[in-house]
């Protein structure tokens, strides 16, 4: 399936105006895109040709100029705070991951350590989670009300499951009582409401998911591509 040229572009006018846009511009694996002479050709590219890749003129002026395509992967930091993190249950999104491999998920604190639950039981880890895909649940900035009332409960209801013999290596079950049991469980308690596994695949999980598959496949596109870019037809 191709990308969404519409939904990146709109992230991409947001990132321009980071501050770290200098940094990222240089950076050799982070996807950068521009139209140089046809408006309806995407040139993806890591580092930003001399020559147009497609009508091979120098490049003197752009239709759109280079930005940064957003990556949907954490890189190298550690999560962030009131989080779900998912990444491949072996390897990393970057190097191994294939369509349909296993995930493994967690949840972070205030402080983005990932609590998890696996064959070793639960877990709060605070490393080994630097590229990972994040949903923030609770953003940085004013809260909600109804989101400052699950911030009292989010630390206590993750560091007393660490005790909690509902977490052990020997209940842990692949497919009755899973990384997903657990990261649904906590966040049922802290917002006080039964939360529905298939939903929450649903509606959390997969929109993710689907977003790095997306990403990794344009990487790999520019990876494999004969002059390091890859084109895109506007509206695909
Ligand atoms: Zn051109």
């Amino acid at each position: 399936r191709p990308l969404k040229i519409k939904n990146i572009y709109k992230k991409i006018t947001f990132s321009r105006r980071n501050e770290n846009y200098g940094n990222l511009m240089a950076h050799q694996s982070v996807i950068k895109l521009f139209k140089h002479c046809d408006p309806d050709i995407f040139i993806f590219c890591f580092q930003i040709p001399h020559h147009c890749p497609f009508c091979k003129k120098e490049i003197i002026s752009y239709l759109v100029p280079p930005c940064v395509v957003p990556s949907p992967l954490n890189e190298n930091e550690k999560p962030k705070a009131y989080s779900i993190v998912i990444k491949p249950t072996n390897g990393s999104f970057m190097s191994d991951y294939q369509e349909n491999d296993d995930l493994h998920i967690g949840i972070t604190n205030l402080y983005g350590d990932v609590f998890n639950f696996d064959s070793v039981g639960v877990q709060k880890e605070k490393e080994g989670w630097d590229e990972c895909a994040c949903i923030v649940l609770i953003k940085d900035g004013s809260p909600s009300d109804e989101e400052k009332e699950w911030m009292k409960k989010w630390n206590k209801c993750l560091s007393s499951s660490l005790k909690d013999t509902q977490w052990t290596k020997e209940r842990y079950d692949e497919n009755q009582l899973n990384c997903y049991d657990y990261v649904i469980r906590m966040l049922s308690k802290i917002q006080g409401r039964e939360m529905n596994k298939q939903d929450f695949v649903q509606d959390h999980i997969l929109p993710t998911t689907k977003k790095v598959a997306k990403y990794l496949k344009l990487h790999k596109s520019i990876l494999w591509s004969e002059n390091g870019c890859h084109f895109q037809q506007s509206g695909q």
